[in-house]
């Protein structure tokens, strides 16, 4: 095993200035993903910097105007439970449910849910075949191996892996910031722009750099959060990544589609908005299944299936019918 050192960071100034000036320096904060990659040699640091003790970081906050500011420590489950969270976006605290498992939920922080990388099997398992992601140059394994989990949308013949974080994806629908401070002060980095594609560069994952520290995420006030619905469809019905999923928030006028925003996830290499579905729908009775489902149809024209996983196209289209319906039943 490499050797590493494990220090714990107080002061997020110095944290920056150390994760920018030192190569071999990780931050860690539940380590319920890192520690993983690190046994699957994935990753092999030189210095662990324990996060958790960064003054200000936990907050969950409403906002003036009623946005929502979640602070990168923040825990999945303390967001999950939150009585704002909870009323005025349920999609953020039914997507953190319906991740990981309970336990996982309180070591996990929201900074490092979005941070998590792919769980393509090659790229995850230690047994030398090639992948983009984990060796550059290597080559793809998934692109004609195994790729029933894999991307229907937005992939390229260098990686064809999905997102796995299930928050990203309603977080995505609200259009939320990913607030990131380092030496020069901080940034808003909207979420569509967080996720890097697959290409030039599979091995990024986000637009992050070196000494660079997330410091929260915040959700605009939006007046389709509280009629808004995580739908998540999985191989078994916990303690599983989504096969797809579907985040919607609407708005209804009428018993008609006023507004909607609809992000799926586990097809594609970031959360993926669904801009031509959301135009097509806008006007669409909710009684209108029919009509529904062909305002749906209408971004999956765009769907590129692998060998293994065409079942996802009408598997996503079906997502998100079900969870227009139950964020429409909610407004
Ligand atoms: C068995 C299992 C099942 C799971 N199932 C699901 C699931 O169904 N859905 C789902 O969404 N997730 C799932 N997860 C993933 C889990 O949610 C993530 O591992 C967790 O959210 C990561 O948070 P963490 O605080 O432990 O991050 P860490 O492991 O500490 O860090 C992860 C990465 O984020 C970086 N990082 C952390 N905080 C910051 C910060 N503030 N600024 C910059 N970089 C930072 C770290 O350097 C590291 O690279 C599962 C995990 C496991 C092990
Ligand atoms: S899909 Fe991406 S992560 Fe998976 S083997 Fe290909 S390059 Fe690696």
């Amino acid at each position: 095993m490499h050797p590493f050192t494990l220090t714990r960071a107080t002061d997020p100034a110095k944290a920056i200035e150390a994760h920018a000036g030192r190569p071999g320096l990780v931050f860690i904060a539940g380590g319920t993903d890192l520690l993983g990659l690190i046994k699957d040699r994935v990753v092999a640091p030189d210095e662990l910097m324990d996060i958790n003790e960064l003054p200000g970081l936990s907050g969950i906050e409403l906002l003036p105007g009623g946005g929502l500011r979640i602070g990168a420590l923040a825990r999945m489950s303390d967001v999950a439970a939150h009585p704002v969270v909870r009323e005025r976006f349920p999609a953020i605290s039914e997507a953190l449910l319906f991740a990981a498992s309970g336990q996982l939920r309180n070591m996990a922080s929201m900074g490092g849910n979005i941070m998590q990388r792919t769980r393509c099997s090659y790229f995850r398992d230690d047994d030398g075949l090639p992948c983009n992601k984990r060796e550059p140059g290597s080559g793809c394994s998934a692109l004609r191996g195994i790729n029933r989990n894999h991307a229907i949308f937005g992939w390229s013949e260098g990686c064809v892996a999905t997102h796995p974080s299930d928050v990203a994806v309603a977080f995505a629908a609200l259009d939320a910031n990913v607030v990131v401070r380092n030496r020069d002060g901080e940034r808003s980095v909207p979420f569509a722009d967080f996720h890097q594609p697959p290409e030039p560069s599979p091995q990024r994952d986000t637009v992050l750099e070196r000494g660079d520290l997330i410091t929260a995420v915040e959700v605009p006030p939006r007046r389709e959060g509280r009629a808004s619905h995580y739908l998540k469809v999985r191989d078994r019905q916990s303690y599983e990544f989504a096969l797809v999923s579907a985040a919607v928030a609407v708005t209804v006028a009428d018993g008609r589609l006023e507004s909607v925003r609809i992000a799926m996830g586990g097809v594609a290499h970031k959360p993926w908005r669904l801009t031509a579905a959301e135009s097509a729908l806008r006007g669409v009775s909710l009684e209108d299944t029919d009509g529904l489902r062909a305002a749906i149809a209408t971004t999956f024209t765009d769907a590129r299936p692998l060998e293994h996983n065409g079942f996802k196209v009408e598997l996503a289209e079906r997502a998100a019918l079900r969870a227009v319906q139950t964020a429409g039943a909610r407004a």
